[in-house]
């Protein structure tokens, strides 16, 4: 039997894997033990990571490829399946913030990139990585937002809060669905993250005149004004992969220091 096909041995694909809680997933998985399938449309960051991990002596397999690109994800999850021999985790994680702008200015391309990089990617995600996980089972877990549940902030944000809402109902009709694979299939909702994302987020300049943005009250945020970690909402991902989390599906963990209930 290769390292491989030891049953022992946990198999997962992760996408959005060259940058912040997708990296910070990847290389606690690793230090797991577990072998990684990498997906990001950054190939030169996935060419360093998948380098940086082989010379450390782990197992890596990765694909560039865009999320929304359908023809080319499918052909990605399947080949890295059949690197990994096998598939028990799908990490859905690739996203982006897009345009924030109010929605009389907010153009159609920009809530269809949002859209469709956020939500319909983890459509076509769990739809091809269903056949390779319906025979032994498995977990999937989608990295939503408290975007998603909790509109308490962020104006403009309207079609990153409707493809964050969307994963969430996702979650839970997958859950169901997936149940008699025994599959489960749970989402994270961070909160402020330490992570690139921020930066790449395009503001319209009718935001900068609004000021409906709420903030924390001085010195009354959550957890002493501290913005998590992507290592912290990977800790968080690494208890839905495995069987310490064996009774829980259709449901979201909030990893944000009680962010949302604010
Ligand atoms: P990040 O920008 O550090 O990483 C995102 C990764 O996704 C990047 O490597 C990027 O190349 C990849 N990606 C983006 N679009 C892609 C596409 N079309 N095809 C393939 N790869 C693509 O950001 P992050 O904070 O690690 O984001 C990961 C997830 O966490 C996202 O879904 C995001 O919405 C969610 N999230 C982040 C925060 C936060 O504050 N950082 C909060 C809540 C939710």
């Amino acid at each position: 039997m290769t390292k491989n096909q030891s049953s022992s041995v946990k198999k997962a694909i992760i996408t959005g894997a060259a940058s912040g809680i997708g990296y910070a997933t990847a290389k606690l998985f690793i230090e797991k033990g577990f072998i990684v399938g990498l997906i990001d449309a950054d190939k030169k960051r996935l060419e360093t990571i998948s380098k940086d991990f082989k010379q450390s002596g782990h197992e890596c397999y990765y694909r560039s490829v865009d999320v929304t690109d359908e023809v080319s994800l499918k052909k990605a999850i399947d080949e890295l399946t059949d690197s990994l021999e096998g598939l028990d985790i799908f990490f859905s994680n690739a996203g982006i913030n897009g345009t924030w702008a109010p929605i009389e200015t907010l153009t159609i391309d920009e809530w269809d990139r949002t859209i469709n990089t956020n939500l319909r990617s983890t459509f076509l995600c769990i739809k091809f990585a269903i056949p390779h996980m319906k025979e032994n089972g498995g977990s999937i877990i989608i990295t939503s937002s408290i975007n998603g549940t909790r509109i308490f902030n962020n104006f403009g944000a309207s079609a990153y809060s409707a493809s964050k809402a969307g994963q969430v109902a996702f979650t839970k009709m997958a859950a169901l669905e997936l149940a008699r694979y025994n599959i489960r299939v749970n989402a994270i909702c961070p909160g402020a993250i330490d992570t690139a994302i921020n930066e790449k987020t395009t503001y319209s300049d009718e935001l900068k005149e609004v000021e409906i943005k709420v903030e924390f009250p001085e010195g009354n945020r959550p957890l002493k004004n501290k913005t998590g970690t992507s290592k912290q909402v990977a800790q968080s991902v690494l208890f839905l992969a495995t069987d310490a989390s064996a009774n829980i599906s259709g449901t979201e963990l909030y990893v944000d220091g009680a962010e949302s209930l604010l």
